[in-house]
């Protein structure tokens, strides 16, 4: 006899209540997927008939997503390819209540319509009281595409030739200005710019003057910059008298206030004390929560960015406005935690952990090591840290196994 025969049919399959739960959860297009490989192999002899149940089973998906979850062991706190920050407890609970219908953009006592994002919003303007009005939009690539926009389209941008920054992939801030229609005015050179520089590019058609912090690279040596106070005070003739350059300063990592471990790292608000009209920064890096780009500043430079019609494109969905919420008044996020975490209690974990792999049979080693920041944010600076030290070959089934483990190899 035919052993193909043998083999349970898809749709009686589909049907066994061994898979109700699994159809359910991840619906039928998985399932069906996990019988017809399971069938295949029955078909080529790989395994009995009476297996293909069990091996649908062993092959379902956990979850109906190709994203796994990854344990980051790269010592890169914020690494790029596998997602930045990983989010806080409270900001994950803040995601799952979202995600259903909520109240992102209705009053419930009134019934009526609410400012979308209202809680976020004061909740930023709190954690960053300097700010006299804020906005999230998608990213802070969003944020600079909004603020040329609305601001410098068939203007000037005026910008230091040392902070015309590659962000990563490709992707270039000069060229990302560009595309909005603005016009770039480069000043200085790649390691030194004057304020004299900024003064004499600045007039009539001047949008703004935009300072990049150089997230992603240093310049050492004989190098010279212009700071934001100073940058401030320049001023053009206009029509009714003299008027001020806003002075756009997109700071990247989205420090809101100073982090004394990272004394190089700019925050937005030491950033408008120094007298910028506009902050842009991610969600995403040192702040430690979603993917979103905040701006932050002047209250009717922000409001000509929230009225201007590119802003729809742009907003964030109910779950980002909840998971940023959350990080900014809920417990400190992981990258806060890790950030800060005293390297004597990293030495103890990675101890452990290399006992507990010995124990096992496994040749581990716990050793110092450097962390860094990485995303695109403090470059340059190294964190004293703990690791736990295997042969190189561990790295592909660590990485491919149950639970993917990313280190790093040196
Ligand atoms: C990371 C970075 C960006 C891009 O931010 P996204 O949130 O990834 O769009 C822009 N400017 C600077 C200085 C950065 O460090």
């Amino acid at each position: 006899m035919d052993v193909r025969r043998g083999i349970p049919r898809t749709d009686a399959l589909l049907a066994d209540p061994r898979f109700a739960e699994a159809v359910d959860r991840l619906g039928t297009a998985l399932v069906k997927q996990a019988i017809i490989a399971a069938q295949e192999r029955a078909r080529r002899g790989e395994i009995p008939p009476e297996d293909v149940p069990g091996a649908v089973s062993a092959t379902l998906p956990p979850r109906a997503t190709t994203l796994r979850p990854v344990l980051n062991a790269t010592g890169a706190l914020l690494h790029t390819n596998l997602g930045r920050a990983p989010l806080s407890a409270a900001a994950r609970d803040a995601l799952a209540t979202a995600s259903g219908c909520t109240d992102v953009e209705y009053d419930l006592k009134t019934g009526k319509r609410a400012m979308r994002g209202r809680g976020i919003l004061s909740a930023l303007r709190a954690a960053c009281p300097t700010a006299e009005a804020v906005l999230v939009v998608n990213n802070n690539a969003a944020a600079l595409v909004l603020a040329a926009t609305a601001l410098a389209s068939g203007r000037d941008i005026i910008i230091s030739r040392g902070e015309m920054v590659e962000i990563g992939d490709g992707f270039r801030i000069p060229d990302l200005l560009v595309a909005t229609g603005a016009r770039l005015r480069e000043v200085g050179t790649t390691n030194r710019t004057t304020v004299d520089d900024y003064v004499s590019a600045v007039g009539k058609e001047t949008g703004f003057i935009l300072k990049v912090h150089p997230s992603n690279f240093q310049v050492l040596g004989f190098t010279r910059e212009a700071s934001i106070r100073e940058l401030s005070r320049i001023e053009v003739p206009g029509p009714d008298g003299h008027r001020k350059v806003p002075v756009v300063v997109d700071i990247g990592s989205g420090l809101l206030t100073p982090e004394p471990l990272l004394p190089d790292e700019p925050d937005a608000a030491t950033a408008l004390a120094d007298g910028a009209a506009l902050i842009t920064a991610s969600g995403d890096k040192l702040l430690g929560g979603p993917q979103a780009g905040l701006l932050l500043g002047h209250a009717d430079l922000v409001t000509s960015l929230r009225r201007h019609p590119l802003a729809r494109a742009l907003r964030v969905d109910k779950l980002t406005l909840a998971a940023l919420e959350a990080t900014l008044i809920g417990p400190p996020t992981p990258t806060a935690q890790a950030l800060h975490e005293p390297v004597q209690r990293l030495r103890e974990r990675a101890g452990s952990l290399a006992a507990e792999l010995t124990r096992h049979g496994v040749d581990a080693r716990a050793v110092d090591c450097h962390a860094v920041i990485g995303g695109g944010g403090a470059p340059g600076v190294t964190l004293p840290s703990a690791a736990v030290s295997l042969a190189a070959p561990w790295a592909v089934p660590l990485r491919t196994g149950a639970q993917a483990i990313v280190g790093r190899i040196e």
